[in-house]
């Protein structure tokens, strides 16, 4: 419509003047009530009255010390007692049970506020009665049938009302498959894959892989032997993984994993739920159905083809019952023949030569597997809880730790969720106690479903990642607290490089052995034992995927850590703690084996509240620019000294350019940067925001909307995880896994696809560069 002032144009006029004098009506009244009278402020005096001093002061440094004191070894063995105790398994009647006696607790405790969000999604379990299992089949007569259930070692740890899940794979897709080819493929890593169909001319087409866990993501290998045509796979933990070499003990006489136990997990490879992917489980969502959400993700539809979470034996090259070796519980006999495998390919089953299988001898022998774990609509609850921010309310550090277990889940994660309540107590104790309260707000979190693939809160992340996208500050995991007490160790983004050490060494080192040999602090027995290139600091792992940090970090671009106490990696050469995701991790295995008086379990629980402490209430967010550049600039030297010479050789010169000089100038930028905040007047709050908000936001310049190739999820292309290794970090993703293997890829594009990855992170170091300019300059004047 051209020319004159329309009805509706007119209106429209109306209401904004209205709405405008209204404005300027209330903004004046407002001021007028504000300032008084009788300010005898200079031109530049503060005339906030009615505001508190707090927004020009910084932290309080006492409060540190009064929240370390004030956490407790008996609490924390107490909150583990009330959450361990019972099976406590995603989308069951205890998911809502504990969430609900989780709020009670945080209301008790003194938080503002709590809510239970509950999300309705699509969960998996074994069939009622019906459970998963393996046998042999001869003739059409089975001769062999796996255990149905992890055998009962200690009665007191299992009440008669406790519903214990069978080991499964969640996610797996129901159904009976047969071979009689029966492949060992060592850890079903790619490299193992690729060795056998090289150097052994293997054929997975329609055979059954058996492969040991540890390494990788479970999901990862049978993505791997899908892709190569496996029926199935048989995953079972091989005891030269879980066992000690020297010490034949077990549950419950030790830490080791006793021959009956077995690890459950998911094979799920999207985070959250896969019918609401990209969108929170509401009860306004649509849903897809189950089979397009498999058409669409191809990869995930060929790991849903895939059968597995067995437990097995390799035996002998002639048929013997295993029943006595490893694992009396899915041990079943089968005939592997074939070469025997290199030595590294060897675990260490008694009496066992491994070897590479293949056709069974006797024509009529079959391996057979029985699954029935399907998927279901369940509720799942996360429960969250806030203390307000005293300053600045529309900051959040958001604090979190999954509280679903496949059965007690007293190390993962129930542990953690034992620390993190006493962290939160003690924080509320001491605002009590002394008046204060944090400058930013902190937004507790206890996740539903994690172990199904990240579900609560993938769905949560969803659900508001507008309000997080743009004012969390930082994201502070807990996931497993403690699964060994020989050091801590940290996962970190790379801003949080000083946070992490400074609060490490505050703590009181709990071995006393460590303090007599002169390491008095966590950080010291740390840095003793995990040295970086850096004589005076330790290394920090990269955040990865694989817990609840993943939606943060890897959707969001929020930076995230995660505190653990560990074993000693150099003495003990094991997957992961020996009774991860069996039936075996219970109150009685942290109680009597694992932190007897829980002073480990204390000190993770102090490192963790003194960080919360610190990101919610340090004027100035404790996050470093500068560890970031560093980091960029190492990483990438890695990536060009391993790969330069090949991108040089196919026409890459001008973009490996390119990207190291966006790497100077982003250093430059923040060499600028942190000279100009150490010059800041502190006294004005929008001076100390504008520095906060570019401490906030660098790490969210590495988001790439359209996410990682093939990954649509995954949008921070600076740390995501290995495409190779879902529980790994990966740096530069886009332009490590395009690299990847690049000498044995046939795809004639694959150098390009190189090209527009390295385009793609230049720009965006380019992006964290500019945005910590002075803020009226988006381009750098010299
Ligand atoms: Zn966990």
């Amino acid at each position: 419509m051209a020319g004159g002032w329309s009805t509706t144009k007119v209106a429209i006029l109306g209401v904004t003047v209205f709405a405008l004098s209204l404005t300027i009506g209330v903004l004046a009244g407002y001021f007028g009530r504000r300032v008084p009278e009788t300010a005898n402020s200079s031109p530049d005096g503060v005339v906030l009255t009615g505001v508190t001093a707090k927004i020009i002061s910084d932290a309080d440094p006492r409060i540190s010390k009064l929240l370390l004191n004030e956490i407790s070894a008996e609490n924390i063995r107490q909150n583990l007692k009330d959450y361990a105790s019972h099976p406590h398994l995603a989308g069951t009647p205890a998911d809502l049970q504990q969430a609900e006696h989780l709020k009670q607790t945080w209301l008790e405790q003194g938080l503002d506020r709590v809510d239970i969000l509950g999300y309705d999604v699509l969960l998996s379990y074994p069939k009622d009665g019906d459970p998963n299992i393996i046998s042999l089949v001869k003739a059409g007569t089975t001769v062999f049938e796996s255990q149905r259930e992890e055998k009962e070692l200690r009665p007191e740890d299992i009440h008669p009302e406790d519903k214990i899940v069978p080991p499964f794979n969640a996610y797996s897709p129901a159904g009976d498959v047969e071979s009689n080819r029966l492949i060992y493929a060592n850890y079903g890593r790619e490299e193992d894959f690729h060795w056998l169909s090289v150097n052994k001319s293997v054929n997975f087409t329609d055979a059954i892989v058996l492969a040991r866990y540890g390494k990788i993501f479970r999901s990862n290998k049978v993505k791997l032997a899908a892709e190569l045509g496996a029926k199935a796979v048989i995953l079972y933990s091989d005891p030269h993984d879980y066992t000690s070499p020297t010490d034949n003990s077990s549950y419950p006489n030790s830490w080791w994993l006793p021959s009956t136990g077995v690890q459950r997990g998911t094979v799920k490879r999207v985070d959250g739920d896969p019918t609401t992917y990209l969108y929170p489980s509401l009860d306004s969502a649509y849903r897809e159905d189950a089979s397009p959400i498999y058409l669409r993700f191809q990869l995930i539809q060929s790991a849903m083809e895939m059968l597995n979470s067995f437990y097995t034996y390799l035996a002998k090259s002639k048929m013997v019952l295993v029943k006595d070796l490893y694992s009396p519980s899915f041990a079943c006999y089968i005939r592997l023949g074939g070469e025997e495998v290199p030595e590294s390919w060897r675990g260490s089953i008694p009496g066992v030569t491994y070897r590479f299988g293949g056709e069974f001898p006797e024509s009529d022998l079959k391996v057979k597997v029985h699954i029935t774990t399907h998927n279901v609509r369940r509720k799942t609850y996360n429960v969250i809880g806030y203390i307000d921010g005293a300053v600045e309310p529309d900051r959040y550090v958001v604090v979190g730790n999954h509280r679903d277990g496949w059965v007690y889940g007293s190390v993962d994660p129930s542990s953690a969720t034992a620390v993190m309540i006493e962290a939160s107590r003690a924080l509320t104790s001491v605002m009590k106690s002394s008046n204060w309260r944090p400058r930013r707000t902190i937004v507790f979190c206890s996740w539903g479903a994690e172990e199904h693939g990240l579900v609560g809160s993938t769905e949560f992340t969803e659900h508001f990642s507008k309000i997080l996208g743009q004012k969390a500050v930082a994201y502070l995991n807990a996931d497993i607290a403690l699964e060994g007490t020989d050091f801590m160790r940290f996962k970190a983004s790379p801003m949080f490089y000083p946070a992490v050490m400074a609060a490490a060494k505050k703590i009181p080192n709990p071995n006393p052995a460590e303090v007599a040999a002169g390491r008095t602090t966590a950080f010291d027995t740390w840095l003793y034992h995990i040295p970086s290139d850096d004589p005076t600091k330790p290394r920090v792992f990269a955040v990865g995927s694989g817990s609840d940090y993943s939606s943060f970090l890897n959707v969001l671009g929020i930076p995230c850590l995660e505190p653990r106490y560990t074993w000693n990696y150099d003495k003990w050469k094991i997957s992961s703690y020996p009774m991860y995701h069996s039936v075996y991790e219970t109150f009685f295995l942290m109680d009597n084996i694992t932190d007897p008086g829980f002073k480990y379990s204390k000190a993770v629980t102090q490192v963790w509240a003194e960080l919360v402490r610190d990101v919610s209430d340090a004027m100035i967010l404790p996050l470093d620019a500068k560890s970031l550049s560093d980091y960029i600039s190492v990483e990438s030297k890695k990536i060009f000294s391993k790969y330069g010479d090949s991108m040089r050789a196919n026409n890459l010169t001008s973009d490996i350019e390119y990207f190291n000089e966006a790497v100077t100038q982003l250093q430059k930028d923040v060499d600028d940067f942190v000279a100009s905040t150490s010059q800041i007047n502190k006294d004005n709050p929008y001076a100390v925001r504008e520095v906060n908000d570019k401490l906030m936001n660098l790490h969210r310049n590495f988001l790439d909307p359209q996410g990682l190739p093939g990954r649509p999820i995954y949008k921070n292309i600076l740390s995501s995880p290995s495409q190779f290794n879902s529980y790994a970090g990966a740096v530069f993703p886009g332009i490590t896994d395009s690299l990847h293997r690049i000498e044995i890829n046939t795809d004639p594009d694959k150098w390009k696809k190189v090209q527009k990855n390295m385009s793609i992170a230049t720009y965006l170091i380019g992006s964290a560069a500019s945005s910590l300019r002075k803020s009226t300059h988006f381009t750098r004047t010299e």
